[in-house]
Order: C-alpha cells, then structure tokens, then sequence
C-alpha cells in the first residue's frame, strides 16, 4: 500500500473513520469557538476511560476484591474534575463497574508485563496510531476497545467494528500478528467481539488509503458523524443539513429575547427557520449575545412537545455554542 500523504497527518483509529465518512471532519478548526471555558470538556466517555485506565495501571483486576477497586478506580477520577462529573456518569458508572468484572475473568493470570493500558501501536508508513484501552500480550493478543456510547442495535455499529479492525492492523504492525480475539466492550451491551480477517482487514485499509486522496474540504454532513466533529460550529455544511435532521442535537437562529435566571443561567429566545424556540440553562458567562445576534448551539437536547414540534433545547455541561459569522 502506498504511502499516504502528509496533509492529513496522523490518524487514530476514530480520525480514520471521521476521514472516510466525512473528509472535512478531520481538518484542523481554525480559533476557538466553544462554549467551554478552553480546556477539553470531560465528558462521561473520557471519564469512563480514564477509570479504567487507572484501574488497570494500578492492578486492580488483581485486587482481592476488583469490583470495590474499580469503583474506587471511578470516584478517584470524577474527585479529580474541577467541577460536578459531567451528566450520566452515575448511570455509567455504574454499568463500568458492574461490567467490568467480566475483564478480570480475561485477562486472567498474565503477568504485569503482558497486560496495557493506552499503550501507543504506530503504523508510521500508514501514519495510523491508536491507544487500545486494554491489549493483552502473550501467548494470545488480546485487543478490547471500550465503547461508552450507547449501542441501540444488536448488530454492532459499521464505525465500532472499524475502529478494532485499525487496532488489529496496529497490533500486527507492531506484534507480527493479528489479534486472538479482538473485543468491544460496550458499556450497555458488555463484552463482544469482533471477527477480523485478513480479508476485512485488508478492505479498511484499501478504503483507508482511498479516502486519504480525497478533497479533505468535501464535507458530508450525517447526524452520526457530525455528533463528535469538533468543526461543527464552523461547518456550513452542518448547519444547512441539521435543520432537517429529525433527531438533532443543534440549533440555529436569531436571538429574539434573553431572560437571565436568578441562579446566573440564561435562557435565549430565538428565532430559527423550524420557529421560535428557547435554548435553556446556558450558564451566564457564555451567553455575552444581543438581541439580533445570530448563534449557534450544538450538544444540546431537545424538548419534545405534545406535537413532536422542538420549540425549546436544554444546555448540558458539554454543550457549545458560538456566534455565527
Ligand atoms: S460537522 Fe459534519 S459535515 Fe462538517 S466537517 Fe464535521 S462531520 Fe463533516
């Protein structure tokens, strides 16, 4: 396989399916334009993995009694954010510890040496690198990724079962073989594995190197994809198509009112092309716009009426918004 150009620079395993999906998703976002106050949001999902990456690290799965190692794995690093853990950790949480057991019985008696965590796999010709959130090495390569999101279907995800089948390539890269048994670990659907073969392997890799050559500029807006797109704020694209996604977590429109609440939250009325419609709960420091302006907010949830109609959108603690140019 040819050597892919530099442009897009390294990708992960998720930047790689974000590049066949949508080329645009992976070019840098020129300036800041979130809502947050600068650093990364710490949401449930990077939480998660950071409790297990500590439970991990510190042996826990050893402990004589894991389950309690793994919760105190979890409240150490929620103790560690500036502020509250950021909404449904308690319900992960919970599932993380409950299912997490089932890791203990995996990785067995391997010795320390044979058990990582966020150990960095490179593909320097691919320009391909991952972290897997658990490789068992041995006489068995064992690769789990844990997933945080919630799987509706029973049929695994096209994008999870991608993302592994780049770990595997990773493994092999850099171990000489694929993987035993490569593994999703979903926090509502628990532990599933992933066939690879060569040949599901070798097509990644072929529609991996044909993305690459495509016009990194070409957006494709999907609800799925746009969901974890850092450019979404800045994406035309995005906006235009999001109007009419049925299930979208984003919101367009002019400011008609602003209503500041006692508790330093404000709700903003706007004028959007669906109609009126309140954004609310927006902490005060991030809602500095006027009447006319036109913003944008993305990660928000809707409020269903009675007629399906979204008249009114709730701000959560990884909600973002921006002025619109
Ligand atoms: S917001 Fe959506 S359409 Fe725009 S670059 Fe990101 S994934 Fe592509």
């Amino acid at each position: 396989m040819s050597r892919p150009s530099a442009g897009i620079g390294w990708l992960s395993p998720s930047r790689a399916w974000r590049l066949i999906e949508c080329p645009a998703s992976v070019l840098p976002v020129a300036g800041t334009v979130s809502g947050g106050k600068g650093k990364p949001e710490v949401n449930t999902g990077i939480l998660a993995h950071r409790a297990l990456e500590r439970w991990i690290r510190s042996e826990g799965f050893r402990a004589a009694d894991p389950k309690t190692a793994l919760a105190e794995a979890t409240d150490a690093c929620a103790a560690e954010l500036a502020g509250q853990p950021p909404a449904g950790w308690r319900v992960s949480r919970a599932r993380l510890v409950a299912r997490g057991m089932s890791l203990v019985d995996l990785i067995g008696g391997r010795a320390p040496d044979q058990v990582h965590s966020e150990i960095e796999l490179k593909d320097e010709d691919l320009r391909l690198r991952g972290r897997p959130d658990l490789l068992l090495t041995g006489d068995e390569i064992v690769v789990v990724d844990l997933k945080t999101q919630t799987l509706r279907e029973e049929e695994l995800p096209a994008w999870v079962e991608f993302q592994l089948t780049v770990y595997a390539h990773l493994i092999r890269t850099v171990h000489g073989q694929l993987p035993t048994r490569a593994e999703v670990f979903s926090l509502n659907r628990g532990r599933r594995e992933v066939v690879i073969t060569d040949e599901s392997l070798e097509a990644t890799l072929v529609a991996l190197a044909s993305a690459r050559t495509l016009d990194p500029s070409r957006a494709n807006p999907s609800p799925e994809v746009c969901r974890f797109c850092d450019r979404r704020l800045v994406c035309e694209p995005h906006w235009s198509a999001a109007a009419k996604w049925p299930d979208a977590d984003a919101v367009t429109g002019t400011v008609e009112r602003t209503e500041h609440a006692a508790t330093g939250v404000v709700a903003l009325l706007l004028t959007t092309a669906n109609g009126r419609a309140w954004v609310s709960g927006i902490p005060g420091a991030l809602a500095s716009v006027g009447s006319g302006d036109t913003v944008r907010v993305a990660r928000v949830s809707p409020v269903l009426a009675a007629d399906e109609s979204r008249s009114e959108w709730r701000w959560r603690n990884f909600s973002a918004m921006t002025l619109a140019n």
